[in-house]
């Protein structure tokens, strides 16, 4: 049994600004749940795999000791962020005066043992647009050799193809034509959604540096990331448009000189927004990319807009975010 003073002492305890109190308190857990669970929303599970292309390396700085610069730090934050990234190799750069050179082969190297895969992505990067069926299956095989040599020793084989310029052919007859030749040599066409202009980027990187000018090269490293998010963003409502959810994105960067400077960044903002990275064969698993790939005008997109285009153009959302002008004029490119 309670005595007399102890009720006072409980009703004291519940006075009306004890009251106050309480609901106070109960507001504030009220919010903080408000916000955890917009929070959580914000950081709903996404998946990503990244794709390097233009392996050994593609900038300006051509010398060997910046190459291998670059290759290092940008396998060093691939590593660190643990990002299971397949890097697609041009062989044409891996030779001088028509002789194999062993030094740019060695920066490959450096790509399988971080344990990563390579892919083809043609011996001399010409589009199909501009060549015969023939000419391109003949860059294809030409641009296997070094890098399966590579991959067995890893005991791996070549697995993936990615168009030069993502140019997949100016009529039905010449994508199903290569389409048939990568099924007969055991390819897989790597496709991208979440398409960007980090070349644009990179140009106007290298040229900054090739003027000395690290002033630009900080502005325009200050512009990069922040426009990679919005791109992701904006494929991100992209992939909702079509298909209500978000798809298992394919990433589509360079072996370029501001992603290896970058790519940490990168990484962090891509955590940021709920992304776990995954392997190609495990994006490439989702549905979407069963659908097929009908799209055979000249451009190079995403393969989300090749989707959208299939079931319409007011399937494209319209508000695609662009390189900034300065960074446009700092590449000396007139359009993306
Ligand atoms: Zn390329």
């Amino acid at each position: 049994m309670r005595s007399n003073s102890k009720r006072l002492q409980i009703f004291r305890r519940f006075s009306p600004n004890s009251f106050m109190k309480i609901n106070t308190i109960g507001l504030l857990f009220f919010a903080f749940c408000f916000v955890f669970s917009v929070q959580a929303q914000n950081t709903t599970q996404r998946f990503i795999a990244v794709t390097i292309d233009d392996l050994p390396v593609v900038s300006t700085r051509r010398d060997l000791r910046n190459r291998q610069q670059i290759t290092k730090k940008l396998l060093a934050h691939i590593t660190k962020a643990k990002v299971p990234a397949v890097g697609f190799v041009n062989e044409n750069k891996l030779f001088a005066n028509d002789k194999r050179d062993e030094a740019q082969i060695d920066l490959l190297r450096l790509w399988l043992d971080a344990n990563l895969e390579l892919g083809n992505h043609t011996f001399s990067h010409r589009s199909l647009n501009n060549i015969e069926l023939k000419d391109y299956q003949d860059d294809i095989l030409r641009g296997e050799m070094i890098t399966k040599e590579l991959l067995k020793t890893k005991g791996k084989q070549m697995r993936y193809f990615r168009h030069p310029f993502l140019h997949t052919g100016l009529s039905m007859e010449v994508k199903d034509g290569l389409n048939g030749f990568l099924a007969e040599h055991i390819y897989t066409i790597a496709p991208v959604t979440i398409d960007n202009a980090d070349w644009i980027f990179a140009r106007a990187y290298d040229n900054a540096f090739d003027k000395n000018d690290s002033k630009l090269m900080k502005q325009i490293g200050a512009a990069y990331v922040p426009y990679l998010e919005s791109k992701m963003d904006y494929w991100e409502r992209q992939s909702v448009k079509l298909f209500n959810r978000e798809v298992k994105q394919i990433l589509l960067l360079h072996a370029n000189y501001i992603n290896s400077d970058y790519f940490d960044d990168i990484a962090k903002m891509l955590v940021k927004r709920g992304y776990k990275f995954i392997t190609l064969e495990e994006a490439l698993k989702d549905e979407a990319y069963k659908l097929p790939d009908t799209f055979n005008r000249k451009a190079g997109i995403s393969w989300l807009h090749r989707w959208g285009l299939a079931k319409g153009r007011e399937n494209i959302l319209p508000d695609e975010p662009k390189t900034p002008d300065f960074v446009m004029k700092a590449a000396g490119v007139d359009s993306e």
